[in-house]
């Protein structure tokens, strides 16, 4: 399994690598700013939580709903189980502010979120495979 410093480096270097393509493609500042942000959320909102390596950790529910390497290591399916655990955060923000929730900003966020996490999963397949055959 890569290293916590291995799958945040390569999330950096996939959110620098897009914001560089596509503002070298044309593309102004503001709409790179949303891909950078959802691919960076990889680090926080990563599959590996289902480790629940600290025990004061807001995810050690998750840890114990979800076994390492499984439904929380799905494409887009492991994306939205962390989501739905953290709902509640948002549902109560947006209950109590009397905003409207940001359902397109959301959406866009969520799918780069979903790329991040198809990163980290194709890393932790690669790795695997690797240190199999070393
Ligand atoms: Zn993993």
């Amino acid at each position: 399994m890569p290293s916590k410093a291995v799958h945040n480096s390569a999330l950096f270097v996939s959110a620098m690598s897009t914001v560089g393509y596509a503002l070298l493609n044309g593309c102004q500042v503001e709409d790179v700013l949303l891909p950078c942000f959802g691919l960076l959320s990889g680090v926080f909102i990563t599959p590996d939580h289902d480790l629940a390596e600290s025990r004061w950790s807001i995810w050690q529910l998750y840890g114990k709903f979800f076994s390492h390497r499984g439904v929380s290591h799905w494409p887009v399916i492991g994306t939205l189980t962390r989501i739905a655990y953290l709902s509640p955060i948002p549902i109560a923000f947006f209950a109590y502010s009397h905003w409207h929730f940001p359902w397109p900003l959301f959406g866009k966020w969520l799918l780069w979120l979903c790329i991040a996490d198809i990163v980290h999963v194709t890393l932790d397949i690669v790795v695997s495979r690797f240190k199999a055959i070393a």
